[in-house]
């Protein structure tokens, strides 16, 4: 048994969603999880948006919008009028739905409620397209079985129990398809996993089934090892350990959300990238397995802003680094870089809300500078501290670009360097070549 989960644009279009059935037909038995359809979940935060501005009207206009995108799918997707209306019935409800919120009081409960709806609809439009197609497929609701607990993360020893009892009402479906991204919380209210976060859906229920395999269908072939859009001629990685997969999918190889990875890591399943537009390729398979000494991929994160904190009593002082840190985790940002000398320490954020507050209150400390539209670029793979060479490699392509801060040692598998966004492309292509081409 595998888990498959189908990212947005897997299912995008009527043609997208033909395509996928006949992948997940071909291997009956699985567990199939579905996105909904790309861009999607963007027009339900919007009306979310002008509900929280109390902007009926705007409200109104985008759900019609919305409405008319899906009575078009819907037409074009079924052969059998029998489905179709099943099919429209399902919409006519949400968008029903959608559309009493304009008429009541607005808070995040409603805009959750609101934005699960991208998910139902999805797997309701693939169940029926299932149907039509004559196979047997189970159509299980999220909400009665994924659910997050007092500190908003998963409880997977709930899931586990849950989804163990709601499978047993469906023997001998075909495939079991359900929704990522949408949960319960501790409260049972209709809550998510957060934007992207049907991997995450994919991996816990992977991980309580126990599965052979977790697949996650996008549509490209793999993880690259660089950005395709900046660097020619990069290649699909076909192996990263879970270590690097999560390095990864922090700094902004967006094909995996990097939470996602953790319960197929801990249950110890392979996680398999593949390509819908290319089904027969490899793709890239995440495991437990190191490949010692290896460089696997280069990837970058925007909009970063650099602080630093320059101070005498630094020096041989204890305690100073607390200080400071006390004051990002008091206006709850988070710090992704952290470089230190005897007298200062620089730090990289990528949330720039509280940024004054951070700076009015660090000035208590010392000198105080910023640097704007900064962009970490880093360096993935296996890097022990004990091999050499990776690093000079890596320095050898930035020696004609301005480095402010780089960061090697916090983990085996990764180097950082933060440099100017505009500067992001060169750096991307001169460690490409440095490391891949020159290695
Ligand atoms: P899905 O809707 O299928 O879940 P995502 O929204 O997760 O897809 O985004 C996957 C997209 O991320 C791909 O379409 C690709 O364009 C992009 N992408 C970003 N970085 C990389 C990378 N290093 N390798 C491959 N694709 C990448
Ligand atoms: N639909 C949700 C989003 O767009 C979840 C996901 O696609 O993973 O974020
Ligand atoms: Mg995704």
């Amino acid at each position: 048994m595998k888990v498959m989960k189908f990212g947005g644009t897997s299912v995008g279009s009527p043609q997208r969603i033909k395509n996928v059935a006949s992948l997940v037909t071909a291997t009956a038995g699985d567990f199939v999880v579905l996105s909904a359809m790309s861009g999607t979940t963007n027009s339900l935060v919007e009306i979310s948006d002008y509900l929280y501005n109390k902007n009926p009207e705007g409200a109104m206009d985008t759900i019609g919008r919305l409405e008319a995108k899906y009575r078009s799918h819907i037409s074009e997707l079924y052969s059998k009028e029998e489905y179709k209306g099943k099919a429209q019935t399902y919409a006519d409800g949400v968008f029903e739905y959608l559309k009493s919120f304009t008429k009541s009081l607005f808070t995040q409960t409603e805009e959750k409620l609101i934005v699960a709806q991208g998910e139902l609809l999805s797997t309701h439009m693939m169940y029926y397209y299932l149907l039509e197609q004559g196979y047997k497929p189970a159509l299980l609701n999220a909400l009665d079985f994924m659910k997050t607990d007092a500190q908003g993360e998963p409880d997977s020893e709930y899931i586990k129990t849950r989804l163990a009892e709601v499978i047993k009402d469906f023997e001998g479906a075909d495939l079991y398809l359900t929704q990522g991204f949408i949960c319960r919380n501790l409260h049972g209210e209709v809550d998510n996993l957060l934007r992207g976060g049907s991997d995450y859906t994919a991996s816990l229920i992977g991980a309580a089934l126990g599965v052979e395999e977790i697949q996650i269908w996008t549509d490209i072939d793999g993880m690259h090892n660089n950005d395709p859009r900046v660097v020619e001629g990069t290649s699909a990685v076909r192996h990263l350990h879970f270590d690097e997969a999560a390095e990864l999918g922090y700094f902004g190889a967006k094909i995996l959300h990097p939470t996602c990875i953790q319960p197929a890591r801990f249950a110890n399943i392979p996680v398999r990238l593949l390509n819908t537009m290319d089904p027969q390729a490899p793709g890239t398979i995440i495991n437990n397995i190191k490949e010692c000494g290896s460089i696997k991929a280069i990837a970058a994160k925007d909009n970063i802003t650099a602080i630093r904190i320059k101070s005498s009593r630094m020096l041989l002082a204890h305690g100073f680094l607390r200080k400071v840190f006390e004051i990002f985790e008091s206006y709850q940002t988070s710090i992704d870089m952290v470089c230190t000398s005897e007298v200062g320490v620089s730090m990289s954020i990528d949330n720039t809300l509280h940024l004054n507050e951070i700076v009015h209150d660090l000035k208590k400390y010392g000198t105080v500078s910023v640097d704007l539209d900064m962009c970490i670029v880093c360096v993935v793979g296996d890097m022990d501290w004990e091999n050499v060479g990776f690093e000079s490699r890596a320095m050898e392509a930035m020696k004609d670009i301005p480095v402010r801060m780089i960061s090697y040692g916090g983990s085996n598998n990764n180097i950082s360097l933060l440099v100017r966004g505009e500067d992001k492309n060169r750096t991307l292509r001169s460690l490409s070549k440095c490391l891949f081409e020159n290695a």
